[in-house]
């Protein structure tokens, strides 16, 4: 299968759309102002993020900003590569990039990358260098969007002149969503006001899509919710048997008011 490239969707904006969505396979994106560049998030191991660093080193424009979508590292992990710009995350996301690498829980969980882990624990990830605590005004073109559902500090990136939103994890089509710290029920509401923010929509996994692809992804949370999900458009998404019990049994923790990681993700990073 062939590998990403940049995809320009409007001038200048730019999605690195992975082929296959499997978990840890993230997408990526780059937006051109007449300052230099914003990378919005930097993919896992470095047979990822070289090959999408090298693409952007080729638009030959000055790296300024990267914009992290969340912590996880199938989003932060190439960091490194982009030296010189400055790093912008949500508060939530700067404290678990404090944190040391939890390495063999990604390589349970991710078993396809377990070999490349030990050399990203080595080169490690930079810090955040700005903290995103409101809606902000990066650029002329990039609008910073705080929300939670996926995680509890996420950060979308709006272009607003291209019609393009980068939701990070806060969309997946074509793939299930994986919630093990998010809130399917708030994601579900949030969903909402992402379909009115653009038309078009690159999500943190799976291909590029718009109000359609959010609309079945919002009915699927609100299954998990309901603790049972019915056949529908997932049923050709990928990883449905790994991910609808992590998402059904963190919905109904949430509901008895626990904040806790659900036991059927626990077993898929080895602590169960
Ligand atoms: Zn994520």
């Amino acid at each position: 299968m062939a590998g990403p490239a940049l995809d320009e969707l409007a001038p200048g904006v730019f999605a690195w759309v992975a082929p296959e969505a499997r978990a840890g396979v993230a997408n990526a994106g780059v937006i051109v102002d007449d300052d230099g560049l914003t990378v919005v998030d930097t993919l896992m191991v470095r047979s990822q993020w070289e090959p999408f660093a090298e693409a952007v080193a080729a638009l030959d424009r000055i790296v300024k900003r990267v914009v992290l979508t969340h912590a996880h590292v199938d989003h932060v992990g190439g960091t490194a590569m982009f030296r010189n710009a400055a790093v912008y995350a949500s508060p939530v996301t700067s404290d678990l990039l404090d944190q040391p690498m939890a390495l063999e829980a990604y390589k349970a969980f991710m078993p396809a990358f377990a070999d490349e882990f030990d050399d990203l624990a080595e080169l490690g990830t930079r810090p955040v260098s700005h903290l995103v605590e409101g809606a902000a005004e990066l650029t002329p073109r990039v609008e910073l969007l705080p929300a939670t559902g996926h995680t509890p500090g996420d950060v979308m990136v709006l272009v607003a002149d291209a019609d393009v939103l980068f939701a990070g994890d806060l969309c997946f089509f074509a793939v299930t969503p994986l919630a093990f710290q998010g809130d399917p029920a708030t994601w579900a509401n949030v969903l909402d006001a992402i379909v009115e923010l653009a038309d078009t929509i690159v999500p943190g996994h799976g291909p590029v899509g718009g109000e359609r692809e959010v609309r079945d992804l919002q009915a699927y949370l609100r299954h998990c919710v309901a603790g049972e999900i019915p056949a529908g458009p997932w049923d050709e998404w990928l990883e449905r048997p790994e991910r609808d019990p992590i998402n059904i049994e963190r919905a109904a923790l949430l509901r008895e008011k626990k904040d806790e990681i659900p036991p059927s993700m626990l077993r898929a990073i080895g602590l169960g």
